[in-house]
């Protein structure tokens, strides 16, 4: 459902992105790691046409990104979930959440709000509605943010980092969150450095390093024997 093939990208004279090739199946889990400044969010970023990359191909559910319209057709396909909550500060949690669904969808406000209540339930926080985001936690926000991706009724969901921005005791909250969202067959590319949620639900790791590639396999294989001496490394540092 995403096909990524010879993706190259530069900022300047430095390049992110080195040919990266990376097919995604309907309902794949990726986890994606490797080190701070490696491209991973670049990459992802690239998917949901956040970012323009230089050359090589990007389709998506059939929609190539460099066609016309592609961008805005991908994005209405594709959430988006960032280490910082990216919520309407100035909007309740209701509203964060009815406004797309509203605006792009042409949903009433009864809908919405509906639907809206709906995904609140399932993010464990309905009676968390009617506040703004900051007089909610971080772990509370980022569930929030989860919730309002999934209104728009995404077939594809990705994350940045949505844990590391969070204290430790909050991080589990959002990543049960995550791991239904994946038992409920989600395809989802996920950059994280947990782990154990890879482990639990990842059908495969990728890890960067200096914007290339340079491993990916399932969490047993790779994380009882990785094969490159950069994956050990990075391994060994965060476990
Ligand atoms: P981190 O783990 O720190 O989030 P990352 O793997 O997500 O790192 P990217 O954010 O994709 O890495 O960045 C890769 C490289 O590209 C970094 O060296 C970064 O400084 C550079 N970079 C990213 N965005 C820009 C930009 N808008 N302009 C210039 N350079 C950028
Ligand atoms: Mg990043």
């Amino acid at each position: 459902v995403i096909d990524i093939s010879a993706l190259n990208k530069s900022f300047g004279d430095f390049q992110v992105l080195k040919t990266v090739d990376l097919e995604v199946d309907l309902g794949e889990r990726i986890v994606i790691c490797g080190p701070s400044g490696s491209g991973k969010s670049t990459l992802i970023r690239c998917v949901n046409g956040l970012e323009q990359y230089d050359s090589g191909t990007l389709i998506v559910d059939g929609i190539n990104l460099a066609d016309p319209g592609g961008v805005d057709r991908v994005r209405s396909e594709v959430g988006m979930v960032f280490q910082q909550f990216n919520l309407f500060p100035h909007l309740s949690v209701l509203d964060n959440l009815t406004l797309g669904p509203m605006k792009a969808r042409g949903l009433s406000r009864a809908d919405a709000e509906a639907l809206a209540m709906e995904y609140l339930e399932r993010v464990r926080i309905p009676e968390q509605a009617k506040k703004r985001p900051r007089e909610l936690s971080g772990g509370q926000q980022q569930r929030v943010a989860i919730a309002r991706s999934l209104c728009m009724k995404p077939k594809i969901m990705l994350f940045d980092e949505p844990t590391s921005a969070l204290d430790p005791e909050m991080i589990s909250e959002v990543l049960d969150v995550m791991v239904e969202l994946a038992e409920e067959g989600m395809t989802m590319l996920v950059v994280t450095h947990e782990m154990g949620f890879a482990r639990k639900v990842a059908d495969r790791m990728v890890f960067m390093d200096a914007g290339e590639i340079v491993e990916t396999g399932t969490p047993s294989v790779v994380f009882d024997a990785p094969k490159s001496a950069r994956f050990r490394a990075f391994l060994d540092k965060i476990l």
